[in-house]
């Protein structure tokens, strides 16, 4: 079975006229009118073709074909300020363009596929994130909904019963999980491993975790010109060793990414030797031992420089992510998928957080593709990828969800 490559081309222009910006981006922050609207499109949609669609008490959307439970495909219709057109947007219209084909084509397991479209990924206006995903998981209490509020105090709880959902009742939700039997998701990559490797897709292997860390120093500020090598205690210093280990770490280990993100001198000044230094440090892995590994090696390269230049060093573990890997079986159909297609697609770990990750902790058995970035742009009005890639992925999400649909 061949998805509708024209079809699915033509569902994701229409999707981005909402939120449209002139620069060719799209911007849909959650619970904005634009998002709503376009959540209410593909409500309508679903409908109009005669799938069974409902609203859960996190705003998410749910369609069905047929049968419950179901193999769900899905993603988010929210982004970023001044996104792009693909994230989110390219999972959502793959999952309704399978569901229609299959069921045009009657192929076995047309009737147990489902698209599920999750509210606040992205996390920008309430600082949360996956909202939707994890009221499913069951990991979201009426407390945190009613704290969230924006910068400008909007509350996430007055927005959703705005919408005529009830944040007290967003527990509900995760009953939700009977009618899910896997979750399966086409993402942009949002890097540049596909295009390096001169592929359209890939299959995630699992969603990286992440460990973040507060670092401060303190030394000594004293005059630029007069205070001699040996008489500095200079706060800036272990910072810049934490840098510099953690880009030697990170070209040694494949599949680490390490970031010092933030560096700052607290009232610095061209002529004050930094007495009192901060930082954080941001390490990515699919295996945990790597990301505990990098963090005592890039530590350690800061205490080494810390003591060498008499300054104190705090460091402290600020967020903790565990590594989120995806479902066996769902990788087995995505590689028997890949076969079936005869085409040759490689395997990534995720760099970047996604719906899957929560749903993963949730025990809901999960499984991604990715769909090359042109240039690795993406959170982007200049977020591309060719429609050929798209429906390779589209057809990659199609028939791995056939298989596990139709042994159900
Ligand atoms: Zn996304």
């Amino acid at each position: 079975m061949d998805i509708n490559g024209d079809r699915l081309w033509r569902f994701l222009d229409e999707v981005n006229e909402f939120g449209s910006l002139e620069s060719g981006g799209v911007e849909r922050l959650a619970w904005t009118e634009a998002e709503i609207a376009a959540r209410g499109w593909l409500a309508e949609r679903c409908k109009t073709e005669g799938l069974d669609v409902d609203f859960d008490e996190a705003g998410n959307v749910w369609a069905f074909s047929g049968e419950r439970p179901a193999v769900m495909l899905g993603s988010h219709l929210d982004t970023v300020p001044n996104g792009g057109r693909f994230d989110g947007a390219l999972g959502i219209v793959s999952a309704l363009e399978t569901l229609l084909t299959a069921r045009e084509s009657k192929v076995s397991g047309w009737d147990r596929l489902g698209l599920l479209c999750f509210t606040d990924e992205e996390g920008v206006r309430f600082g949360l994130g996956m909202t939707g995903s994890r009221a499913l998981s069951g990991d979201i209490e009426p407390d945190e909904v009613r704290a969230a509020t924006t910068s400008s105090g909007v509350r996430l709880s007055d927005e959703l019963a705005a919408a005529g959902f009830d944040a007290e009742n967003i527990g509900s939700v995760a009953s939700r999980r009977n009618d899910v039997r896997a979750y399966l998701e086409v993402h942009v990559e949002q890097g540049r491993r596909l295009e390096r490797a001169g592929v359209a897709a890939g299959i995630v292997t699992g969603i990286v975790g992440l460990s973040h860390w507060r670092i401060e120093v303190a030394g000594e500020a004293n005059h630029a010109g007069t205070t001699m090598a040996d008489d500095r205690r200079d706060a800036l210093i272990p910072v810049a060793a934490a840098a510099l280990e953690a880009q030697n770490v990170m070209r040694a280990t494949d599949g680490l990414v390490a970031t010092v993100g933030e560096a700052e001198v607290t009232n610095g000044a061209t002529n004050i030797v930094p007495g009192h230094a901060r930082a954080t440090l941001d390490v990515r892995s699919l295996d945990e031992h790597l990301i505990d590994e990098a963090n005592e090696r890039i530590m350690a390269a800061a205490r080494t420089a810390a003591e060498a230049n008499g300054c104190e060093l705090r460091i402290i573990e600020t967020k903790r992510l565990h590594p989120a890997p995806m479902a066996s079986p769902v990788l087995d159909a995505m590689r028997a998928a890949a076969s079936d297609l005869d085409v040759d697609v490689p395997e990534m770990p995720s760099m970047a957080g996604h719906d899957a990750m929560t749903l993963s902790k949730g025990n809901v058995e999960c499984g991604m593709v990715f769909v090359r970035s042109e240039a690795g742009i993406s959170h982007s009005p200049k977020e591309r990828s060719s429609q050929e890639d798209c429906v390779a992925g589209a057809n990659l999400l199609a028939t791995a969800a056939l298989r596990l649909a139709a042994g159900l």
